[in-house]
C-alpha cells in the first residue's frame, strides 16, 4: 500500500504542484478528445474555455448569501428564466439552480413530500415510478422517509403507466416519468404519467436531467417528440442539468416548479440556533458561484443558435452510431434513440459478453457506461463526438472481435462508485 499522504512541511511551489496534479490524471479518460460516451460533455475548446474562465473568476463567491453576492441572485434568476422556453414553463414558472441533477431530484421528492404533508397531512409518504427512473430518487427516499413503489417497465421500455396506477394510493406524493430515462433512452408516456398524479392530487415529477435541453431543440430542428414538459397538464417539477448538454461545468442544474407555491416547500429555515436566521434554496450551505457564473457565461456564449446547431450535432452521431450498431453482426440496439442516448447488447449473450467489448474499448482508450440487467453497454453522446463516430466504429469491431476471440465474460463496472 502507497505510504498516507501528508501535509508538505513547506509549501511547495505551484509549478510543482501543477506537474503533480497533471500526472495524477494521467490514466483519467480523455473526454476533452471525445474518448468519453458518459459523465463529461464538450461542445469544443472555445465554449469550454468560457466554461471555465467564468468558474475561476467566481469559485470563491459564495451563493449561500446573495445578501453579500446580489451577482449570484441575478446569475441564478438570469439561468432560470433561459430555461424557461426549453421546459414549457409558463410566467408563472419557478425554479432554483442546484449543484446537479441528483440535488435537482432530491428537492423535488422533498418539496412533494411537504407539500402533501402541509396540505393533506400524509405522515407515511409514497412515490410511484417506472423501474428506469433515475437511482437518485432511491437517494432520496431514504433520505427524505419517502418509500419507492417502483414498477416494471413495458417490452419497450417505457413505463408502463398502467402498473402504476395500480399501486398509487391516497400516500402516493409523487409520480415520476423520465425524458427520456437514462438506461435505454426512450421517453416515458408523459400525459398519462401527469394526469394520473392529478387524478390523486400528487406532485408530478419529469426527470428531464438528460433530454431537457435536447428535446426543447429535436422539436425545432422538426424531429417529432412527444409532449414533455411543463405545458403538459399536470406536470408540477421538472429538472433539466445543465452540466449535461447544456454544456457548462459541472455542478448546474435547474429545477423547475410549476408556480411559487410549489416551489415554495423546497426551501429551508430555521433560526434555532445561536448563528441567526438560516435560510437556503437545497441541500447545499455553502455554494460556489463558479458553477452559477460558469452556466450563465455558456449560456450566453452559445445562445439559442449554438444549442441547436450543438443538438444536431450530437443527434446526427447519434442516428450514425445507432445504425452502426443497428447493421452489426453482434451487436443490438435496446431501443431506437429518441434522443443522444444510445444502448446496445450481444445479439448472442452466449458467445461475446458486451462487458469484454467494454472491456477492450478501454484498452483502446474509449470510455463508455456498463450497466445491467440486461447487460448492456450505453453512449451518451455529445456534440465533440459529432466526427468521432468513425473513429469509435473502429474501435468497437475491433473490440468486439477481440472479445468475442478471447470469450471472457468482462468487468461489469458501475454508474457511479461509492470511494
Ligand atoms: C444524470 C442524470 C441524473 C442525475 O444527475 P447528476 O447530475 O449525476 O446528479 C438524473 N436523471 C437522469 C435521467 C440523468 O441522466
Amino acid at each position: 500500500m502507497p505510504a498516507a499522504k501528508s501535509l508538505p512541511e513547506r509549501g511547495l511551489d505551484a509549478s510543482t504542484v501543477f506537474e503533480t496534479l497533471e500526472g495524477l490524471r494521467r490514466n483519467d479518460v480523455r473526454w476533452r478528445e471525445g474518448r468519453a460516451f458518459s459523465l463529461a460533455y464538450n461542445a469544443g475548446p472555445e465554449a469550454l474555455a468560457v466554461a471555465e474562465e467564468a468558474y475561476r473568476r467566481f469559485s470563491g463567491e459564495n451563493a449561500l448569501n446573495t445578501g453579500a453576492f446580489p451577482s449570484l441572485r441575478q446569475i441564478q434568476a438570469d439561468v432560470v428564466d433561459m430555461t424557461k422556453p426549453w421546459l414549457g414553463a409558463s410566467n408563472e414558472g419557478a425554479g432554483f439552480m442546484t449543484s446537479g441533477g441528483t440535488e435537482s431530484i432530491l428537492m423535488a421528492v422533498k418539496s412533494a413530500r411537504d407539500r402533501l404533508a402541509q396540505e393533506r397531512k400524509i405522515v407515511r409518504p409514497n412515490m410511484v415510478l417506472p423501474i428506469s427512473a433515475h437511482a437518485a430518487f432511491d437517494k432520496a427516499g431514504a433520505y427524505f422517509g419517502v418509500e419507492l413503489r417502483r414498477v416494471d417497465v413495458l417490452d419497450d421500455w417505457r413505463a408502463d403507466v398502467s402498473a402504476m396506477r395500480r399501486v398509487v394510493d391516497d400516500h402516493t406524493v409523487l409520480v415520476v416519468g423520465s425524458a427520456p430515462q437514462y438506461p435505454q433512452g426512450v421517453v416515458d408516456d408523459i400525459p398519462a404519467i401527469a394526469s394520473l398524479a392529478a387524478e390523486h392530487g400528487a406532485n408530478c415529477h419529469v426527470d428531464a436531467c438528460m433530454g431537457g435541453v435536447t428535446l426543447a431543440y429535436l422539436e425545432r430542428l422538426g424531429e417529432p417528440t412527444k409532449p414533455w414538459n411543463l405545458k403538459v397538464p399536470g406536470v408540477s417539477s421538472i429538472s433539466v442539468d445543465l452540466h449535461k448538454f447544456g454544456y457548462t461545468s459541472k455542478g448546474a442544474s435547474v429545477i423547475m416548479y410549476a408556480n411559487k407555491h410549489l416551489r415554495s416547500f423546497q426551501g429551508f429555515v430555521t433560526d434555532k440556533w445561536l448563528g441567526g436566521l438560516y435560510g437556503s434554496s437545497g441541500v447545499l450551505g455553502t455554494k460556489s458561484g463558479g458553477s452559477m457564473a460558469s452556466a450563465w457565461a455558456v449560456m450566453n456564449f452559445l445562445g439559442d443558435d449554438g444549442y441547436l446547431r450543438l443538438t444536431k450535432q450530437a443527434r446526427e452521431a447519434t442516428l450514425q452510431l445507432a445504425k452502426i450498431i443497428d447493421e452489426s453482426e453482434h451487436l443490438v440496439l435496446r431501443a431506437e434513440p429518441e434522443t443522444t442516448l444510445l444502448c446496445f447488447g450481444a445479439r448472442e449473450p452466449a458467445r461475446l459478453s458486451v462487458f469484454g467489448v467494454g472491456d477492450e474499448l478501454n484498452r483502446l482508450g474509449w470510455y463508455v457506461d456498463r450497466q445491467s440487467p440486461p447487460d448492456s453497454l450505453h453512449c451518451t453522446v455529445n456534440a465533440i463526438h459529432h466526427d468521432k463516430i468513425q473513429l469509435f466504429s473502429e474501435a468497437l469491431t475491433s473490440a468486439t472481435q477481440t472479445a468475442l476471440h478471447k470469450n471472457t465474460a468482462g468487468q461489469q463496472g458501475a454508474y457511479g462508485t461509492l470511494d
